[in-house]
């Protein structure tokens, strides 16, 4: 598959094999990964890295890779600046922003440092902003500065404001091209991958049959909807909308409960791209926690206008929304934001399984920079 991104074509690789061109599907492996998104796929590529004697297998319901959130995002990478000084978003974020351009460096994946500006255009917006900045000096986000009027104007040109909060080390990217690169160290170290395998069961394995000669070396079955068994010794659910579902189902809490929300973005026409340089933010209202989003410029594809709304959506998995109409923007393909998690609560659980099931349960931004960092 072809994609392009900051003006360059990127052969997208690591594509799974369907399912019924896998020979080893009914058999047994040390750790199976269920979801294959960006998450599941930078984990089980970190496992796979450091524990390369163990055998992997990645569990997908689709029929292709990270189609989900991991391919309906706004490509931001951030760098840090608006979670609690020592949560563990805070230190995630900032280290998988380091993380993330590391892996497209080393791999030649395309990306843009185009930075980030949060502007205020009114005096009440300022001590928030001063805020914003002490929080992300304490997260040590890097090369964080505050500008003035004449700064924000030397940085985009077709923007007004009275102070902005300027972030250099933010990026843009494709995170479901990295999601992929991901899939494909994955299969080169020797990992199993199985598309269209949706997981509805997650058990205890029964009794090993006489003669067996795996005994309970394998105590979890794990099926899918077309009634296929894999055996294994952990599993790990990275489900994304669907991560409390699955938690669910293998016996565990659903809490947090995933609410799917969908935001409807408009795009700038190329014509009106000269606007922007980067990626643009108001000073977050905490009355409006869900609103705010960028206008941010991606060399080479859209400029993406801001994503005005977050509605409730009634489909995890919908991505039609209402049509959006402004002179000078057009129409995208609408995305689905989620999750109620709190600031510690992105994490692994420990599953029922004494410690054999695990559940990362993922909620909103950033979980793209979270991955690497995760799997470490
Ligand atoms: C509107 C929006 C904008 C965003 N913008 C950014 C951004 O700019 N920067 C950033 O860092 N983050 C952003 N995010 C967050 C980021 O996209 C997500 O946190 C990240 O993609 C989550 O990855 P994931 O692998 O957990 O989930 P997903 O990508 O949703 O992957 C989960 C996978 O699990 C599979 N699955 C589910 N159930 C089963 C099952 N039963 N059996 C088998 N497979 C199953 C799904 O098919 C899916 O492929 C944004 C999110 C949204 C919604």
């Amino acid at each position: 598959m072809i994609r392009t991104f900051c003006g360059a074509t990127v052969k997208a690789v690591g594509t799974a094999r369907p399912i019924k061109e896998v020979r080893r599907l009914h058999s047994s492996y040390d750790v199976a990964v269920v979801g294959g998104g960006i998450v599941g796929l930078a984990t089980v590529r970190e496992l796979i890295l450091r524990h390369p004697t163990l055998s992997f297998i990645l569990l997908e319901k689709e029929k292709e890779l990270a189609v989900h959130q991991s391919g309906h995002n706004s490509g931001v990478i951030h760098s840090g600046i608006y979670y609690t000084p020592g949560s563990l978003k805070a230190r995630l974020c900032v280290r998988g922003a380091t993380l993330a351009y590391e892996y497209c460096d080393k791999k030649g994946l395309p990306y843009k440092k185009c930075g980030k500006l949060i502007v205020a255009t009114e005096q009440e917006e300022i001590p928030r902003l001063q805020a914003l900045y002490e929080r992300g000096m304490k997260n040590n986000v890097r090369d964080l500065s505050i500008v003035d009027a004449e700064g924000i104007r030397e940085r985009e040109p077709y923007c007004r404001g009275i102070m902005a909060l300027d972030s250099p080390y933010t990026g843009i990217v494709d995170w479901r091209m990295v999601a992929l690169r991901y899939g494909q160290d994955f299969e080169e170290a020797g990992g199993t991958v199985v598309t269209e395998s949706e997981v509805n069961d997650i058990c205890s394995a029964a009794e090993s049959q006489a003669g067996s000669t795996e005994g309970m070396k394998y105590p979890i079955a794990i099926r899918d909807k077309k009634g296929r068994e894999v055996r294994c010794r952990f599993v790990l659910t990275c489900g994304g909308l669907h991560s409390d579902r699955l938690s669910q189902i293998s016996g565990c809490s659903s809490e947090p409960r995933i609410v799917p929300f969908r935001g409807d973005y408009l795009v700038l026409k190329p014509e009106k791209h000269y606007l922007v340089n980067g990626n643009i933010y108001p000073v977050p209202d905490p009355r409006f926690p869900f609103l705010g989003g960028p206008l941010h410029s991606e060399d080479g594809r859209e400029c993406l206008a801001l994503s005005p709304n977050a509605v409730l959506a009634f489909k995890r998995e919908g991505y039609k929304g209402v049509r959006l109409q402004r002179p000078g923007l057009c129409r995208r393909s609408l995305v689905q934001g989620s999750s109620e998690a709190g600031d510690e609560e992105h994490c692994v659980r420990d599953g029922r399984n004494v410690s054999r099931d695990f559940h990362w349960c993922t909620g909103q931004n950033p979980a793209e920079v979270h991955p690497r960092t995760l799997a470490e």
